[in-house]
């Protein structure tokens, strides 16, 4: 081993030793924890919210724990309690506890309060894998003060940083639970919709199969349940992983349009991932190929058939839709929108992520635009 002429060092696994004479002692967890701080560990949550596109609230100040959030995205309002801190390596000497065990100390806490209405978060980031790792906190609501640490394994979190999700049953203070590991990509779907998947139960090997699982086999495990509560637990959970898949669309799309919109260019933290062809659709799929980056006004006109894109990326306005809003009388602006219309959309540089023409197509015909438009 290295000679360290210095008393603290950090070992590759990203521990904290310091030297004392002759022997090496790991430090105490609250001791490793002070190098990632909890308001760096908050400010580190909300930047990956933000990014994402939400905009957030902090109440009141970081310097204890919980940290206060309202996640404000276009679907949702989501209150939290946060409560952080880094995932280290399991404690005591070598032999001790199980080389890939990861854990995180509970450190200045009485307990994690459930309130209605607001999620209670109990989250560790792991700096070794670059992944956010959440306990239940309805499991842990007598946890021992003479114990205070909660573990995962490095396997979870290396397979969520290579997949961005997985899932791991273990037992809990009370009970067992699910631990739900996501790679930064997923911090924005846990927060609003992944609460879910600590209910997964003996699904908990399943879930990761959902992500691209047909809407026949979403259907047929929730027909193979054995009682009405499991069906009802199990729709949730088929809901919560059409979410993530989602989730997964969003950032390519985005990221191959700059966050703007294909036709107006807006970013502003308003604009949406766009599937052309719908996700309900037989050759509808999660390709970025079948994606476009519209801001808000912008893809509600293109989910409800009112403007569509050709194969040549030229925009069109579906004289059939304009006209029902016509009757309906809710054609005021209409004609300020038709005028502000480019002739064509603003598609990525690079050829590979432009939307393919066979899915703009089928998107024209799946939304009823005129064949005489489409051609
Ligand atoms: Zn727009």
């Amino acid at each position: 081993m290295a000679h360290f002429p210095k008393p603290f060092f950090r070992s590759a696994r990203n521990a904290w030793f310091v030297q004392i004479g002759p022997k090496q002692v790991k430090l105490a967890a609250e001791k490793d924890e002070a190098f990632i701080r909890f308001p760096e560990l908050v400010e580190r949550f909300v930047v990956t919210l933000e990014r994402a596109g939400n905009t957030v609230l902090l109440a009141g100040s970081t310097q204890n724990r919980p940290a206060r959030l309202r996640v404000i995205s276009a679907e949702s309002t989501t209150e939290c309690l946060v409560f952080l801190w880094t995932i280290t390596p399991g404690g005591g000497g070598a032999g001790v506890r199980p080389a890939n065990e990861r854990r995180i100390q509970i450190t200045n806490v009485g307990g994690f309060p459930l309130q209605p209405g607001i999620r209670t978060i109990l989250v560790g980031w792991s700096p070794e894998a670059g992944v956010w790792s959440f306990w239940d906190p309805r499991r842990h609501s007598a946890f021992s003060p003479r114990s205070p640490s909660l573990q995962t394994n490095a396997q979870l979190l290396e397979t969520a940083g290579a997949r961005g999700l997985a899932t791991q049953l273990r037992p809990a203070t009370e009970g067992r639970e699910i631990v739900v590991s996501v790679s930064a990509d997923f911090l924005p779907w846990y927060v609003q919709q992944g609460e879910p998947l600590h209910n997964a139960d003996v699904d908990a090997d399943h879930v990761a199969d959902l992500i691209d699982a047909t809407p026949e086999a979403e259907r047929e495990l929730i027909d193979s349940s054995q009682s009405s509560d499991e069906a009802a637990r199990r729709y949730e959970l088929v809901q919560t992983m059409r979410a993530f898949r989602d989730a997964r669309f969003r950032p390519i799309v985005l990221h191959a349009y700059s966050y703007r919109c294909a036709v107006c260019g807006t970013a502003l933290k308003l604009v949406d991932a766009a599937h052309i062809v719908p996700v309900y659709h037989p050759q509808g799929g999660d390709e970025v190929t079948n994606g476009l980056a519209l801001c808000r006004l912008h893809h509600g006109a293109f989910d409800a058939g009112l403007i569509g894109v050709r194969s040549d990326y030229r925009i069109i306005v579906n004289p059939a839709a304009a006209n029902r809003l016509v009757e309906a009388q809710l054609d005021a602006g209409l004609d300020r929108f038709r005028d502000a219309l480019p002739p064509s959309i603003q598609v990525p540089a690079s050829i590979e992520v432009r939307p393919t023409p066979r899915n703009l197509r089928i998107g024209l015909e799946v939304r009823q635009l005129p064949p005489l438009l489409i051609a």
